[in-house]
C-alpha cells in the first residue's frame, strides 16, 4: 500500500466518506497538461465523473475546460470558475430550460445529438437573439470493448447521429443566423484500456472528413474525440496516473487534422479516479455458512459501480497491519443482494471498527451517491 492515508483523521471522522488526495489530482493534471502542450490539444474535464466543488475548483484552476451534460453541471462549472466559452454541453435529452441556460451563459458549444434538438436550439437561440455554437455528435459505430452499459459509440446506442444525416444538418447550420457550426464530436465509451479502439476512431474520423470534403464541407474548426481512457482498478498504486502520453500521441500520429483544426478531449475517469477512495468502517464481522462477511457502513448508495457495472474496486484494510490474511465477502448494509463490494477478498483479519478503503473511487463514485434507504450522503475529506 503506497497511498498515504490520514488514518488518524479517518478514525475521528464519521464514515462513510470520500477521501481525495489532492496532491495526486494535481500531479495528474500536471501530467495531462505537459502531455497535451506538446500538441496544442484542449482538454475539457467530463464533470459527470466527479462534481465535488473542491475537485472542480482545482481542475478549473489548472486551466481545463468543462464537459457538461445538464443545466446543473453548467451552473456548477461556472461556480467553480470554468470560463463559459470553455464549457461544452452534451446529452441526448437537453431540455429547453437547459438550452436556454447554455445560451444565456454563452457556453462554448452544444454537442447536438438529433435533428430535432438542432431545430429547438435554433428556435430558442432566435428567440434569445443569440448565436448557438454547435458541434454534431456522430455515432462512429466503434466497439470500445468495455462494459455494455458504458459503450456509447455503437449504432444500437441512443447516442449521436448517423453520419448519413450530418451533411444536411451542417448545411442547416450554415443557413441559419442563429447557429454557428464548429465541428464534429465523438465519444466511444468509458474505461477503455487498449488504444486500438481509439486508432479505429481516428481512421473513422479521417474517412468522415475526406467524405465531407468531397461534398464541399470544409468548415470544420474542431474535432472532439470525447473521453473514455481507462484506469488500473486492480493496482492503483502501480498506476496512480493513467498512460496519457501514448494516448495523446496516438491521436497526434493517426488523426489527420486539417490546417487550423483544434482537437478536443473530454476526459473524466482518467483525471479523477485514482485520487479518490471511499473510506468505510466495519460494523460487524459475520460468520455465514461457508462464508465470512465483513459488513461495512458504506453501501451501493455511496459507490454504485460494483452493483451497476459489476465493477471491482481494490479493497484494503487500513487498520489491519500485521494481522493474518483471511477471506471475506465485503458487503454493505443496503437491503439489496447486489450490495456487495467484493467476494472472497483476502484481507488482514477484519475486526469491528476497522477502516476499509475502496480504492480508485474518485470517478463515478460520490457523484452517483443516492439516498436510497433514506441514508445520509457520504462525507468528504479533500486535502
Ligand atoms: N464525453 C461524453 C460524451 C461522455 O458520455 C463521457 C462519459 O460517459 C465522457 C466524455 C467521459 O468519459 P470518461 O469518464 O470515461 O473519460
Amino acid at each position: 500500500m503506497s497511498m498515504k492515508f490520514p488514518i488518524e483523521r479517518f478514525r475521528k471522522a464519521a464514515t462513510p466518506l470520500y477521501y481525495y488526495d489532492m496532491e495526486l489530482l494535481q500531479q495528474t493534471l500536471d501530467k495531462i497538461k505537459g502531455s497535451v502542450s506538446r500538441y496544442g490539444f484542449n482538454v475539457h474535464y467530463a464533470m459527470k465523473a466527479n462534481a465535488n466543488p473542491a475537485i472542480l475548483r482545482r481542475i478549473s484552476k489548472a486551466g481545463f475546460g468543462a464537459d457538461t451534460v445538464s443545466g446543473g453541471e453548467i451552473a456548477a462549472a461556472i461556480n467553480a470558475g470554468f470560463k463559459a466559452e470553455d464549457i461544452v454541453f452534451a446529452g441526448v435529452g437537453k431540455t429547453d430550460g437547459e438550452i436556454l441556460l447554455g445560451l444565456r451563459e454563452g457556453i462554448g458549444c452544444f454537442n447536438v445529438e438529433s435533428a430535432q434538438e438542432l431545430e429547438i436550439i435554433e428556435q430558442l437561440a432566435l428567440e434569445e437573439r443569440k448565436v448557438a455554437r454547435v458541434a454534431l455528435r456522430i455515432n462512429p459505430n466503434i466497439d470500445a470493448h468495455t462494459h455494455h452499459y458504458i459503450t456509447t459509440g455503437l449504432e444500437e446506442n441512443k447516442f449521436g447521429l448517423d453520419i448519413s444525416v450530418v451533411p444536411q444538418m451542417i448545411q442547416k447550420c450554415m443557413q441559419s443566423k442563429a447557429l454557428s457550426f464548429v465541428g464534429l464530436h465523438f465519444h466511444i465509451g468509458s474505461q477503455i484500456t487498449t488504444l486500438e479502439p481509439y486508432r479505429m476512431l481516428c481512421e473513422r474520423i479521417n474517412a468522415i472528413q475526406d467524405d465531407l470534403e468531397r461534398q464541399g464541407i470544409t468548415s470544420i474548426k474542431s474535432i472532439n474525440v470525447g473521453g473514455g481512457l481507462g484506469v488500473d482498478y486492480d493496482d492503483p498504486d502501480k498506476h496512480p496516473i493513467a498512460d496519457f502520453d501514448p494516448y495523446f500521441a496516438l491521436f497526434h500520429n493517426h488523426l489527420k487534422l486539417r490546417d487550423g483544426q483544434q482537437l478536443h478531449f473530454e476526459l473524466g475517469r482518467a483525471v479523477v479516479a485514482q485520487c479518490g477512495s471511499l473510506i468505510t468502517r466495519v460494523i460487524y464481522v459475520k460468520e455465514g455458512i461457508g462464508k465470512r462477511f465483513a459488513i461495512v457502513d458504506a453501501g451501493m448508495t455511496d459507490l454504485i459501480r460494483p452493483a451497476l457495472y459489476q465493477a471491482h474496486h481494490r479493497i484494503e484494510n487500513l487498520t489491519g497491519a500485521g494481522r493474518e490474511l483471511r477471506q471475506y465477502d465485503v458487503v454493505g448494509p443496503i437491503c439489496e443482494s447486489s450490495d456487495v463490494f467484493g467476494h472472497d477478498e483476502m484481507l488482514p483479519e477484519v475486526h469491528r471498527g476497522d477502516l476499509i478503503a475502496l480504492r480508485s473511487a474518485g470517478a463515478y463514485g460520490e457523484v452517483m451517491a443516492s439516498r436510497y434507504n433514506l441514508r445520509s450522503l457520504p462525507g468528504c475529506i479533500a486535502e
